[in-house]
């Protein structure tokens, strides 16, 4: 039932995506008649790919990983086709979202996906990457005659789940609109930023307050569990005072402290690894650096990351470093 209200509100969204933009422009494409492909099935590209799915897109998936792609089929009960190479996906789809983990796995995919191209083809990439590295796969991208979105998102795990992601874009926003039915059935807030590598700039600093707030919530919940407080009921506290924040309302650090299912009631399993996060602390302090803008806080905090990473929980959710604090 949940699913074809949310089928039907994304088809009524597309209608009056429709009305508007054959009274603005012609660019406007059925997007619903059309295949979309998906490459990185990773924890976000999953649960992105199963909403197209639901909003009624086709769709071929792709992942280097053999035991992503046969989770992805096994959790799209077999409504799904996956790809033997990233050309194949290419070539038989027209619209191809990427979700990879660091700009060298953008690079190399788009220097082969791009061989099977064809003109007009629009590529979305949602990973977050450096807004340069976004700069230069647009290049390659438009001098195969195609369109490019760099579309880095906000929302985590469960956002992508629920269909709530925040989407930051950066590019020609006439593409973006003649595409927005695509976004609408992952996110519910697309916010057109600027030019290519715009939407990554708002996205990594976004990301420096997040691994800041998250330290900063372990922090404190260590020191007022190790002084006796009960986490749930000082969760409680902080959620209805000044400290609230999303690492302590929705992701909380410490296990126990939140009834839902955030990755530290689930030993920090299937979330936002915390090698991610650094990645992107670590983009923060290039810009930073290259445009000599102080980021004391942020060096602080990717101190902490690498010594975490360095004991071996960069595979963890990064809200992990409440565990790392605790048994300092
Ligand atoms: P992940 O590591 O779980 O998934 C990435 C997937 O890409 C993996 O399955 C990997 O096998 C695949 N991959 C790598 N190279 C590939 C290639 N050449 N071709 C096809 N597949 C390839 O990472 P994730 O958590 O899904 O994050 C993906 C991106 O989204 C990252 O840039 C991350 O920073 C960003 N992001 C993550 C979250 C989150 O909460 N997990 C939130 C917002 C943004």
């Amino acid at each position: 039932m949940k699913m074809l209200s949310r089928t039907r509100n994304s088809a009524v969204r597309c209608l009056l995506l429709y009305h508007q933009q054959t009274a603005s422009s012609k660019i406007y494409k059925r997007w619903k008649s059309n295949v979309v492909g998906f490459i990185g099935l990773g924890n976000m590209g999953i649960p992105m790919a199963k909403n197209l799915l639901k909003n009624g897109y086709q769709l071929i998936g792709y992942d280097i990983s053999a035991n992503r792609m046969e989770i992805f089929r096994q959790e799209s009960h077999g409504s799904v086709q996956t790809g033997n190479t990233l050309q194949e996906v290419v070539a038989n789809t027209e619209a191809v979202f990427t979700m990879l983990p660091e700009c060298t796995h953008v690079l190399s995919a788009y220097s082969v996906l791009l061989e099977s191209s064809k003109k007009n083809q629009v590529f979305i990439d949602c990973s977050t990457i450096s807004p340069d590295t976004s700069k230069k796969v647009a290049e390659m991208v438009e001098s195969k005659g195609c369109k490019f979105l760099g579309a880095p998102v906000s929302g985590g795990v469960v956002g992508a789940v629920n269909g709530t992601l925040t989407f930051m874009v950066g590019g020609d926003k006439d593409t973006l609109v003649a595409h927005q039915c695509l976004f609408n059935a992952m996110g519910s807030r697309t916010i057109y930023c600027g030019n290519h590598g715009s939407g990554l700039i708002a996205k990594i600093c976004n990301n420096m307050i997040l691994g800041m707030s998250t330290v900063a919530v372990a922090e404190a919940m260590n020191l007022g569990i190790k002084l006796g407080l009960d986490p749930k009921l000082f969760a409680s506290v902080i959620n209805t005072s000044s400290g609230r924040c999303w690492a302590s309302e929705v992701n909380n650090p410490v296990p126990g402290a939140l009834e839902n299912n955030c990755p530290s009631n689930n030993e920090y399993k299937n979330g936002f690894k915390a090698d991610l996060l650094l990645k992107d602390m670590n983009l923060g302090k290039t810009l930073a650096n290259n445009s000599h803008v102080p980021i004391p806080l942020t060096d602080k905090t990717v101190e902490m990351y690498n010594a975490l990473s360095s004991k071996g929980l960069g595979d963890k959710d990064f809200s992990v470093v409440y565990k790392y604090l605790k048994d300092l």
